[in-house]
């Protein structure tokens, strides 16, 4: 039904959650591509060099590590599986891969790292439902 599967992950157990429940749509639906993507915060250029390319570095690396958890929840899917790191806004990131990779359907987590006990749904979850060019499955 969706050939194009994104999966977006924060390192958090509730996109942990909707990774697993990707996955397993995945396996039944036998999607063309399964797309994974985490966003990290934009560096203030303020920094100066050296700080400035130890903290992309930094983050680049804590993003890859989000990407690689992820993929081991996932395991082996019958799909062609893509990763993409951005910088940036994470729905703004979420939404624009979703425009240029032209994906079928979103999948994330209701909750993310955010620390607000009581909410519940995250900015991004919010920002993304009201802005997505496709259908979003919000996992709980
Ligand atoms: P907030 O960020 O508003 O404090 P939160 O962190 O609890 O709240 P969200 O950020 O909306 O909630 O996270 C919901 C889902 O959005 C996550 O489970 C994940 O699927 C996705 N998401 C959040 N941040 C990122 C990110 N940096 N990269 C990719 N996906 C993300
Ligand atoms: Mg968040």
């Amino acid at each position: 039904m969706f050939d194009k599967i994104l999966l977006a992950v924060d390192g958090s157990e509730h996109a942990l959650h909707a990774a697993r429940i990707a996955a397993e749509m995945a396996r039944g639906m036998k999607p063309k591509e399964f797309r994974v993507v985490v966003s990290y915060d934009i560096i203030p250029i303020y920094l100066g060099e050296p700080n400035l390319q130890f903290a992309i570095d930094s983050r680049k690396k804590d993003a890859e590590e989000v990407l690689s958890t992820a993929l081991k929840e996932i395991g082996e899917l019958p799909c062609e599986i893509h990763t993409e790191l951005l910088e940036g806004d994470p729905a703004t990131a979420i939404i624009d891969v979703a425009n240029v990779r032209k994906s079928e359907i979103i999948i994330m987590g209701s909750r993310g790292l955010g620390r607000l006990a009581g909410l519940v749904l995250g900015s991004t979850s919010q920002k993304v439902v009201a802005h997505a060019p496709c259908p979003v499955l919000i996992v709980r």
